[in-house]
């Protein structure tokens, strides 16, 4: 199919495609062929000038006055777009970004869910008042933030830009994108899109250029009020200091080394193909790509073997091929790096089982590969590799997978593969990492919500002189009534011995109380209180409180004076 690769793309500012400023445009190559794929242009300083004024002008013009509604129906008109262009828009990725079109399909979904999702997100914006009382009330209001400057990496150029681009307009920011260089024609094409369903001009802007002069001054830039980026560790770090001096808000997702423990009680006919896909997914150019696997010594060897012979299996070859399932990466400069990597790791030990090879062809492919024997400290299982490299790494028991799973700067994704939920949830819980998946992580009793009851401490507390306090107290003492008749109502039906005693799952009283919190012999909290007026407890544990202090789905159990 021909899609639009051999034409020249300007930079999208003001609600249209222009020149740059320094007249600089750039040849693209397809990194899989090392073919000729366009020319883009490329901004500078004075580009981010203009498109930040644009930005502004928009924001004191129509996009600022455009309501709620009207936003929500554009980003659905550009989701629209995007599903009628879509053929078009994969095609211009793979060939721009060389990974498998079966992966790029679904990014182009993603990015049309993007849309969606903050454009029907758009009716639940709202603020919310605060009575403080006597003559006092305190209201907020979700207002824009501005001019919105976002920066995105080369991984997934359509994703990442929908993913910056959704949420910004949603809250009515005028947004500056800046693409990574090497990868801008799948946000330019979005840009045009843009503009042909309506948004006005200014309201979206795009620059691609390098990051260290263009990135750099799009986040110096006075008139942007916040910096979103997604992109390496190190330069998060950079552009949390060029931020610093003028203290602008920012939002920084950055990179992974995240793990995929494996225990040996695990169900390894899922553990294995989905712990392949984890890391070979785009080549393993994912922030969330699980790079390190740690398996349980007593099936170390096995595993290694059976995802070596997955990772052998894995179709790597022509990514607009629909049967490919790895593509190649991102250029030839970076492949050479990923195998420095291997490299490295060989020398420090690292058994390489398959892979690890540089082959012949202009593209810049390098194959799924292993590296096994791989100790916690080497740099293979420490630097984010950003390739199809994964590191299989032993451990010895739980304990030990929490350290190893821990010892790494990064902290982006998780998953624990075990047949035991107790300790899918207990090794869960305990990683160091933003999101956690597990196999079998079913709900069990400490899973956590919010407990149905009303905060008591007002009623507790309130004076009966004090303004508002009469009807609070007659709510509470309502409740109580309520709580009170369904205490009676549970009790008949759970007599147990000479107690009389009460097992529900709610925390039922609103009265002052003072409760005592301790372990239960099952794990779950218990929560004692004593007619609504316990105070014996704190000679036996010490933990007395005011408030009922746990957000678990408790079983409370409530023991009366006739307690024997
Ligand atoms: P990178 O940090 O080199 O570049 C990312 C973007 O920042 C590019 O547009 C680049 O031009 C720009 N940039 C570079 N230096 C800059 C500077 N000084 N000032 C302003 N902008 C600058 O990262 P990359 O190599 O393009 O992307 C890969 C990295 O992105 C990996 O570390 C990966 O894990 C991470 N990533 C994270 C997520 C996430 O959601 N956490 C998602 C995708 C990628």
């Amino acid at each position: 199919m021909a899609v639009a690769t051999e034409r020249e793309y300007g930079l999208f500012i003001d609600g249209q495609l222009v020149e740059p400023a320094s007249g600089d445009v750039r040849d693209l190559t397809e990194p899989a062929t090392g073919e000729p794929l366009g020319r883009a242009a490329m901004g500078g300083e004075a580009d981010i000038d203009r498109a930040v004024e644009a930005a502004r002008a928009a924001l004191d013009g129509p996009w600022g006055k455009t309501p709620p509604t009207e936003r929500s129906r554009l980003l659905h008109a550009l989701a629209d777009a995007i599903v009628a262009n879509r053929k078009e828009l994969a095609e211009l990725e793979v060939r721009n970004v060389g990974k498998a079109i079966s992966s790029v399909k679904a990014e182009v979904s993603q990015a049309v869910e993007n849309f969606r999702f903050y454009a029907s997100a758009i009716a639940s914006i709202a603020g919310r008042s605060n009575p403080i009382g006597g003559s006092l009330l305190f209201y907020s209001l979700k207002e824009p933030v501005g001019v919105a400057g976002q920066i995105v990496p080369w991984n997934y150029p359509l994703m990442m830009a929908t993913w910056k681009l959704a949420p910004g307009l949603a809250a009515g920011c005028s947004v500056v994108l800046k693409p990574d260089e090497a990868t801008p024609l799948t946000a330019l094409r979005l840009g045009e899109l843009a503009a042909e369903v309506g948004f006005p001009p200014g309201a979206i802007n795009i620059v691609p250029g390098p990051g260290k002069t263009t990135g750099a001054s799009l986040v110096r830039h006075p008139g942007v009020d916040k910096v979103a980026f997604t992109g390496s560790t190190a330069t998060g770090g950079e552009i949390m200091r060029l931020a610093s001096g003028p203290i602008k808000r920012i939002t920084l997702e950055l990179g992974g080394k995240s793990p995929s423990l494996v225990f040996a009680d695990a169900n390894l006919d899922d553990a294995i193909p989905s712990s392949v896909w984890s890391i070979y997914y785009s080549a393993g150019q994912s922030c969330e790509a699980r790079s390190r696997v740690l398996v349980e010594g007593s099936i170390y060897d096995d595993f290694v073997a059976r995802f070596s012979a997955f990772a052998q299996q894995l179709r790597v070859g022509d990514p607009l091929d629909p049967e490919t399932q790895v593509g190649s990466l991102i250029s030839t400069a970076h492949r050479d790096k990923v195998h420095g990597f291997v490299e490295q790791g060989r020398e420090e030990g690292a058994q390489v089982v398959t892979g690890g090879t540089i082959g012949d062809g202009k593209g810049a492919f390098y194959p799924p590969t292993v590296l096994a024997g791989v100790e916690s400290p080497m740099s293979v299982a420490q630097e984010e590799i950003f390739g199809p490299v994964v590191t299989v790494i032993p451990f010895e028991d739980e304990r030990d997978a929490i350290r190893i799973a821990n010892d790494v700067r990064y902290g982006l994704m998780a998953t624990v593969w075990t047949g035991d939920s107790a300790r899918g949830h207990r090794v869960a819980s305990r990683i160091k990492a933003a999101s956690r998946a597990g196999s079998r992580l079913a709900r069990s009793g400490s899973t956590c919500r919010t407990p149905p009851f009303r905060e008591s401490r007002s009623a507790a507390t309130s004076s009966p002189a004090s303004a508002g306090s009469s009807a609070s107290t007659r709510s509470s003492s309502t409740s109580r009534r309520r709580a009170s008749s369904s205490r009676r109502a549970r009790s008949r039906s759970t007599p147990s011995g000479s107690r009389h005693e009460l097992v529900t799952d709610s925390y039922p009283c609103l009265a002052p109380v003072r409760v005592r919190c301790r372990p239960a012999r099952n794990g779950a909290l218990l929560v004692r209180a004593s007619g609504g007026t316990v105070s014996s407890c704190a000679s036996r544990c010490g933990a007395v409180t005011e408030s009922y202090p746990c957000l678990a789905p408790v079983r409370v159990r409530q023991r009366h004076a006739q307690e024997g």
